[in-house]
């Protein structure tokens, strides 16, 4: 169908409905795409062409418009669902997530408030009292919800923060204070904190970088030294941010240690878990995030390790009376609260319509079960451990420290300066059977990122991708050699 008109004519009854299209291609995708290439086959100028082609005449029937919008996401994306992508933090979807995600397009509940969306709202707070209980809290009420993704989550924490420490920075903001706000992090940390500092107009001096050990985790020392430090030239030491998996490497900060150092001072202590919180459903693997109980807020995504489409991430807090100063607002037009007000999503988040994100989340828990999660993420663990011990053996050399399933590898040759990693990379994409990224962790020279963001990677696609290194090496070396010869 490529390039012709999407079938403008009346279709035959043997032709599927758009939802046959729909269910066939999801089927495949989950089936077929390991054998698919992962990175995009169209062009952008072909996917422009063909994009505009589509708006060009008369209205294109459902199915034939379903099967070329498929058609054209599948040419013209990185896969992220492959077992063969080992990017960023983006998931394959669970099957649970994709059906929860339709029927809430179809439903369209709204969560602005509660009494327009009890189903849905129910069922996000029975899959948020799930999770909150992973975090060690204790019994003091908490405030959870779901957010669009772990930005969110982040930008609440330092805004209820601020409320909590200034009840007087909601009518008269930064000039009220008398003391600038700083705020804690290390180099490692997430940057949805840089546009924060400047949403909320704390100003990026605010955000002060703590050094970190050689594991490029949070050094506890000097995060001491530096508050004592901003204290005597006049700053109020706000919030510090601990990251439970770091984007960059996977490592945790020290969550213990700093959590001490937080209240002793009485500083908030936010832990960014965005990618790392799931791994507190496994009793192996939960030790690494020990200390996660101090802290006064939680990012916790459900859109990366939890495995459900884009986008639903988690917020909890442990001062639900400072998320109100925080949100809270009075109109004449929403509809009245049914219960307490703290359970109309518009008074407690930066939204105010509001999808009803935690849909997805709910059924994946409920098909998978707790087992089922627990295996997931310890099967992806273990995974990790398998790719870092096939790289070992190939001569590669791991450089970051985790237990959690990313791994972060240079190879001798890439550091005598044959050739870069930025080179292997591209060789890497145009041969178009794995995805990995690079990354300067803690300052250093680039290194590959292998992250395994797929419950379907097994041992095999493993051993694809080193092979797939290897081969990569190889072809530039060749082409060293070759030019060299020519010289
Ligand atoms: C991904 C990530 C974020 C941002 O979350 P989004 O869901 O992409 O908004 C924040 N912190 C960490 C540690 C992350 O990995």
């Amino acid at each position: 169908m490529t390039g012709s008109r999407a079938g403008t004519g009346r279709l035959d009854s043997s032709f599927p409905t758009a939802w046959q299209v729909v269910a066939t291609e999801i089927e495949a995708l989950a089936r077929d795409s390991r054998r698919r290439p992962v990175v995009p086959v169209l062009s952008d100028d072909e996917l422009r062409k063909q994009t505009e082609h589509l708006l060009d005449s008369s209205p294109i029937p459902l199915p034939n418009l379903t099967l070329e919008t498929a058609r054209l996401l599948r040419e013209g994306s990185v896969h992220v669902t492959s077992p063969r992508y080992f990017g960023l933090f983006n998931p394959s979807t669970l099957e649970a997530g994709i059906v929860g995600d339709a029927l809430v397009a179809a439903f369209n509940p709204q969560l602005a408030v509660r009494s327009h969306a009890p189903a849905a709202a129910t069922m996000e707070r029975v899959a948020l009292e799930y999770f909150e209980s992973h975090l060690g809290f204790g019994q003091e009420e908490i405030h959870s919800t779901f957010t669009t993704g772990g930005a969110e989550a982040n930008l609440s924490a330092v805004l209820t923060a601020l409320l909590h420490r200034y009840p007087n920075y909601g009518d008269h903001g930064m000039r009220g204070l008398e003391r600038r706000p700083a705020v804690y992090l290390s180099g490692e940390s997430h940057h949805s904190f840089t546009k924060i500092a400047r949403m909320l107009g704390l100003g990026t001096q605010a955000l002060k970088q703590i050094q970190t050990t050689s594991e490029f985790t949070i050094d506890p020392e000097h995060l001491r030294t530096r508050i004592q430090a901003d204290l005597r030239e006049g700053w109020d030491p706000l919030l510090v941010v601990g990251t439970a998996g770091t984007t960059g490497a996977g490592v945790i900060d020290p969550l213990e240690e700093i959590g001490e150092i937080a209240s002793s001072l009485d500083i908030w202590f936010h832990v960014d878990a965005a990618w790392g919180g799931t791994a507190l459903l496994s009793p192996k693997l939960r030790g690494g995030l020990r200390g996660i109980h101090r802290a006064d807020s939680v990012t916790w995504d459900a859109h990366k390790w939890l495995s459900v489409p884009m986008g639903a991430g988690m917020f909890f807090c442990r001062h639900p009376e400072a998320v109100q100063r925080a949100f809270a607002v009075k109109t004449s037009y929403m509809p009245p609260s049914t219960d307490q007000v703290i359970s109309d999503g518009y008074h407690t988040t930066a939204q105010w319509s509001r999808r009803a994100i935690g849909v997805k989340v709910f059924l994946s828990l409920a098909h998978l079960g707790v087992e089922g999660y627990r295996h997931l993420v310890e099967r992806q663990a273990q995974m990790g451990d398998v790719l870092r011990e096939l790289l070992e053996r190939k001569g590669w050399a791991v450089v970051n420290s985790t237990p959690l399933p990313l791994v972060c590898f240079t190879h001798p040759d890439l550091q005598t300066g044959g050739s870069t990693t930025r080179e292997l990379l591209a060789e890497i994409y145009r041969r178009g059977i794995v995805w990995i990224s690079d990354v300067s962790v803690g300052g250093r020279e680039p290194a590959l990122r292998a992250c395994i963001t797929s419950f379907r990677t097994s041992h095999e696609d493993l051993q694809i991708l080193v092979e797939e290194l290897e081969a990569a090496r190889a072809s530039l070396a060749g082409r060293q050699r070759a030019t060299a010869a020519e010289r």
